[in-house]
């Protein structure tokens, strides 16, 4: 690994999954996918990452249950940044999200986050544990380790939720009234992008745990992610459940998202780059 590489790494965690397990199994059903020889691994940005140098896969990472495996994820991350590379995780849960923005705030200090996903995940708890999946952003914010966060798609808010975006200053998009068409993330700067692949409409990706109607369709997902503004230092893919996939069409629609961000972060981050 060397600067601005973009490392790939699997991160096996769905301890902290609040309804179904799943999601540590995606990572390799994702790689599996990704290399079964029915589509090849050209970006529509013109980057192709089975012919670029400065794509690394770094393989998956097993994260067994309890809270320590689960804060142990920040220095797997670390050890990429501090190569000085970028950081693109395979989940898992959206649990790894909290001890990955841990790992980018000691690097980075406070980035942007773009976060895409039907839930705000903003617990304060969820069901007794802190580290739930339904809690990394309330964790993010508190620990002041992002300086904006920006959440996209969003159509499953209760009141509890609606009151800690008040007091974390969370900028919603909510799915309701949202017109994708004219939607440019302004971020200025590095910033970090996690998509919990729930924010997609289940019709084109049912393999997640949480079906939740009314979503986003994976070209309007791409379209956000080529035209967003901001340089990408670090992103994650997170809440694919193979078990809940049909003829693993989610699985692509992950390899298809993972080869539109690597290709937008090799693309942001140049050698020349001083971020
Ligand atoms: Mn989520
Ligand atoms: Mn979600």
């Amino acid at each position: 690994m060397k600067k601005n590489d973009v490392a790939l790494i699997g991160i096996c965690s769905d301890s902290n999954s609040s309804f179904m397990k799943g999601p540590a199994e995606a990572p390799a059903k994702i790689r599996e996918v990704m290399h079964n020889g029915s589509a090849n691994l050209a970006s529509e940005l013109g980057v192709d990452l089975s012919d670029n140098s400065r794509f690394v896969d770094l393989g998956d990472r097993q994260i067994g249950p309890g809270p320590d495996a689960l804060m142990g994820i920040e220095k797997h991350i670390a050890e990429i940044l501090d190569s000085g590379a970028l950081p693109l995780s395979l989940g898992g849960d959206h649990a790894i999200t909290y001890p990955i923005m841990r790992a980018i705030h000691a690097r980075h200090g406070p980035v942007g986050i773009l976060h895409f996903d039907a839930h705000p995940d903003l617990y304060d708890e969820y069901e007794g544990n802190r580290l739930s999946n339904a809690c990394p952003f309330a964790r993010i914010m508190e620990n002041g380790l992002a300086s904006r966060l920006v959440q996209v798609g969003i159509r499953a808010q209760n009141a509890h939720q609606k009151e800690q975006a008040k007091r974390f200053g969370v900028e919603t998009c909510e799915m309701r009234n949202f017109d994708p068409s004219s939607f440019t993330p302004d971020f200025s700067g590095p910033v970090y992008l996690t998509i919990d692949l729930d924010v997609l409409d289940p019709a084109y990706a049912p393999g997640v745990s949480h079906h939740e109607p009314g979503g986003l369709s994976v070209r309007t997902l791409i379209d956000i992610i080529h035209r967003m503004e901001g340089t990408v230092i670090g992103a994650d893919i997170v809440c694919y459940n193979p078990r809940r996939d049909i003829n693993d069409m989610t699985a692509m629609v992950a390899v298809k998202l993972l080869k539109e961000v690597a290709g937008r972060m090799l693309s942001d981050n140049t050698q020349a780059s001083t971020c």
